[in-house]
């Protein structure tokens, strides 16, 4: 088995790693490493949890180590899709750098470019970024990338995801051609084949086993959601959720909640604070301050319940949580995996527990035919009778329904973690039987994606009404 000393890191990089505690590289580590520091460019094909950060970070600290940065030409570039990804990022760096002296800037959303820029201007040897920051700064001038030696591009199908590839596109078209890039996803789709293609030379490919089941230390089950009344069936949903944590009593010590919307999780986080669970939201609309303290909060264990968004806790490193509750089936089944992945870790047990109602049962399918076995259906009282909800139950909670709302509770560009209930809801309200025109109403408004909740319109349901998500997205 290799050992971190057979790596020719640097003598400091490996004291560091020896504080961190970490005994022996991971496959992805030992894969990627040792082509890094010959300077060659590295594919790793590899998710979260594998240990990838330290398999780019340790080499490019160790190639850092001798040189200085200019004043505005960082010398290495890591590109992250999230903010909260390229906070970790930098945390790692922190970790492993702290017997070199180098310098780093965290190029972000939601913090001040004038803090920014004065990094930058003192010269940094490394620069983590999310695209559309690093392209602002690059646009004001106040950035050059010619002197770019490593360049990061991390987590890059969740960059595809949220339609960054133009950006990472243009910023590669910005450094200079010599320089050398580790790209980094957990899958090959083609146009990140595309992408690696022209943009590496002669990559070292590393690929480790991708996580097609969840361990088996996770106990899930589903709990089907069948609500007495349409007009009640979110907030139903929320007395179910709210049930089901009662039931696992003091064995459900913190939890993430994910839910598929963002309106949702900021939803859910507030009915659950009004019935006096300790629970906050985490997704991308919310400021970065508020989604570091609430972060933190988590990991510390001051937080019980986070109520987060696909895109917002993917990739992250929270420590071994008991329970993970999805709020809603994923649409995206890979996102399942991710998701209850985030419990049973490190051989210890957790429990993942879905909620399901009639419009995701599709998305449930999608979900066993991924992981290639039926979940378990938990036993519910409520399979007879829904949980009652008080008179006034969550009123507080919802969101108003103005059009600023409406906007916001559009999914982030390219989000589609965050889209992909829009199909399976639409099914949501398909009666047993209806007269043609109905069904065919309803076809129309499936066809332009339009939401099938739409109430009140009778069966003319005016068109710019409903246009798809995709039209009405403009970010
Ligand atoms: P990542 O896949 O980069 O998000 O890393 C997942 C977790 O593994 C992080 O908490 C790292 O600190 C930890 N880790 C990374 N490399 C090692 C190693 N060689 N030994 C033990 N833990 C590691």
């Amino acid at each position: 088995m290799t050992k971190f000393s057979d790596l020719e890191l640097n003598p400091k990089v490996l004291k560091a790693i020896a504080d961190a505690g970490y005994e022996t590289p991971t496959p992805i580590q030992a894969g990627a490493i040792p082509p890094a520091l010959a300077g060659r460019d590295v594919l790793g094909i590899a998710q979260t949890g594998t240990g990838k950060t330290a398999s780019f970070t340790l080499p490019m600290l160790s190639l850092l180590a001798r040189g200085r940065a200019r004043a505005r030409m960082p010398r290495s570039l890591v590109l992250c899709p999230t903010r909260e990804l390229a906070a970790q990022v930098a945390e790692n760096f922190d970790t492993y750098s702290k017997y070199l002296k180098l310098s780093k800037a965290l190029l972000i959303g939601g913090v001040s470019f004038k803090e920014q820029d004065t990094l930058i201007d003192k010269g940094v040897d490394v620069l983590i970024a999310t695209p559309g920051r690093l392209l602002d700064h690059f646009e004001r001038g106040k950035l050059i990338l010619s002197d770019v030696k490593v360049m990061v591009v991390d987590e890059a199908d969740r960059m595809l995801d949220m339609g960054f590839i133009p950006d990472i596109e243009r910023i590669f078209g910005l450094t200079p051609f010599t320089r050398q890039t580790f790209f980094f996803s957990a899958t090959m789709a083609p146009e990140i084949e595309r992408i690696t293609n022209t943009f590496l030379s002669n990559p070292a490919r590393v690929e480790v086993a991708r996580q097609a089941t969840a361990s088996e230390t996770i106990a899930q089950s589903v709990a089907m959601v069948k609500s007495s009344r349409r007009d009640r069936a979110d907030s139903e949903k929320r007395a179910l959720l709210r049930k089901i944590i009662d039931d696992e009593g003091a064995a459900c010590s913190n939890a993430i909640i994910f839910c598929n919307r963002k309106t949702d999780v900021d939803v859910v986080a507030k009915s659950l604070t009004k019935h006096g669970y300790d629970a906050a939201p985490i997704h991308g609309d919310l400021d970065q301050s508020q989604r570091t303290r609430t972060l933190d909060g988590f990991r510390a264990g001051d937080l019980r319940f986070l109520v987060a968004s696909d895109v917002a806790a993917r990739g992250l490193d929270v420590p071994a949580v008991s329970h993970v509750f999805n709020f809603d089936v994923p649409g995206h089944p890979e996102d399942y995996v991710h998701r209850i992945g985030r419990t049973g870790r490190a051989g210890r047990d957790g429990k993942a527990i879905t909620l399901c109602n009639l419009r995701d049962e599709k998305a449930l399918a999608a979900v066993e035919a991924l992981i290639q076995k039926t979940i378990p259906r938990l036993d519910m009282p409520s399979d007879s009778a829904p949980p009652e909800p008080e008179p006034d139950q969550d009123s507080d909670a919802k969101p108003a329904r103005s059009s600023r709302m409406r906007g916001k509770d559009k999914p982030a560009k390219g989000d589609t973690s965050e889209t992909s209930q829009t199909g399976p809801k639409a099914d949501a309200v398909k009666p047993a039987s209806e007269n043609p025109e109905k069904a065919k109403s309803r076809q129309n408004s499936r066809k332009t994606g339009g939401d099938a909740r739409t109430m009140g319109m009778g069966d003319h349901l005016p068109s710019f009404i409903a246009l798809s998500f995709d039209e009405r997205r403009s970010d």
